[in-house]
């Protein structure tokens, strides 16, 4: 049996006279970039997000940029963050000159520890912390970070919350939409995320007119009127094609979601009765939506063999992510080393990504299920 880790072509097949249809009208029009399909786009997702407004974007890690470059953190900021999440969350705040601060993650979730964020910030001498800005929690793998404890803090202490919500759209925290509890959420729509476009793009939610207003103006080079720089933006325009074959498949969202929902209940269903619980863990269902993204199991030992052995059953997996931010080679001026942030460094080299795609069938999740509980056992 062969189980890929993501077959975005089955799912194609599913809208592909719609995606034609939409596709023949842009190319007619001749209008490729931002325009009305853009702007239909900006509504639907600020209504499926329960924020008042989005901006389009050219993609999550624009969408992370723009944020930061909206909220004026620039040359000495402080912007404090998850040590454990892709690289863009904070490649994004040295590329506006600030400076990342890592924290580390909470061991069952995997997402940033406001216990640690508050160790932290006592900690930092005063000059330091007057220097941090914002925080920017990442939803990891489709949760919610624990965003009131997070809000809290921020509260405080003054801080702009930034969501990196790229792998989150739909999810929620007691009853609110990740995106919409910060001051910005900022969203992907890579192939890979959820609601992925055919090819980049992105979008930044918010609830306040003012960050709206000033988003949409550093999207086109700061210039507002046109040709007049009041600020240095950038090129974070969306395309109208991007725009509207996101808008079809956000029809579809909810319930591919409620597919990866139901993959994620069939492998505790099959791993319950594999006799593998002493090296697999598989992660709890939490009251809060989980939009599964990603499926992370943890194992105690032998994790890159296992992998070896499932690609070579032909089941696709990955390591997400098997370098922490904090031991990136580019950021080594910032001065950390290994054993700083232990939980991280432990789910780096002892996770496992497995298939988790809304049209996955039982038999599939059963057979990888099965090859863990052979390699194991
Ligand atoms: C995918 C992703 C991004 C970047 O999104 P792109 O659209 O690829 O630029 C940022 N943060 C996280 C957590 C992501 O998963």
């Amino acid at each position: 049996m062969q189980v890929s880790l993501l077959d975005l072509k089955a799912q194609y097949q599913t809208i592909k006279v719609e995606c034609l249809q939409v596709t023949k009208e842009i190319f007619e029009s001749q209008h490729f970039i931002l325009g009305p399909k853009v702007e239909k786009l900006e509504k639907e997702i600020a209504q499926y997000c329960s924020t008042k407004y989005a901006v389009g974007v050219s993609s999550g890690t624009d969408a992370l940029l723009v944020s930061l470059m909206a909220a004026n953190i620039g040359y000495g900021d402080r912007v404090i963050t998850t040590s454990y999440t892709f690289f863009a969350t904070a490649g994004a705040v040295s590329r506006v000159g600030a400076i990342p601060v890592f924290v580390d993650i909470e061991s069952d979730t995997y997402n940033i520890s406001p216990t640690k964020i508050e160790d932290l910030i006592e900690k930092m001498p005063d000059e330091v912390r007057k220097t941090v800005k914002a925080i920017i929690p990442v939803h990891l793998y489709g949760q919610c970070a624990d965003m009131d404890r997070i809000l809290a803090i921020a509260r405080k202490h003054r801080l702009v919350v930034i969501e990196d919500a790229a792998q989150a759209i739909g999810s929620e925290y007691q009853k609110k939409r990740a995106g919409s509890m910060g001051d910005f959420g900022c969203f992907s729509f890579f192939p890979s995320k959820n609601l992925g476009g055919f090819g980049d793009g992105g979008i930044v939610t918010t609830n306040s007119k003012e960050l709206y207003e000033n988003l949409k103006i550093l999207r086109v080079h700061g210039g507002h009127p046109k040709y007049y720089h009041s600020r240095i933006g950038g090129n974070f325009r969306l395309d109208a094609l991007q725009a509207a074959i996101v808008s079809i498949k956000l029809k579809y969202l909810d319930q591919w979601t409620k597919a990866r929902q139901k993959n994620a209940e069939r492998y505790r269903f099959y791993f319950k009765d594999a006799g593998v619980g002493h090296v697999v863990s598989v992660p709890e269902e939490k009251e809060n939506r989980h939009i599964y993204n990603q499926f992370i199991i943890q194992v105690s030992e032998k994790r890159d063999e296992l992998k070896d052995f499932l690609v070579s059953n032909n089941v696709g997996c990955e390591v997400y992510y098997p370098v922490p931010l904090h031991l990136q080679k580019c950021f080594v001026d910032l001065g950390y080393s290994s054993g700083d942030f232990p939980i991280s460094e432990h789910a780096a080299s002892h996770t496992l990504a497995l298939p988790v795609y809304p049209e996955l069938c039982k038999d599939q999740i059963e057979y990888v299920v099965d090859q863990i509980k052979k390699f194991y056992l």
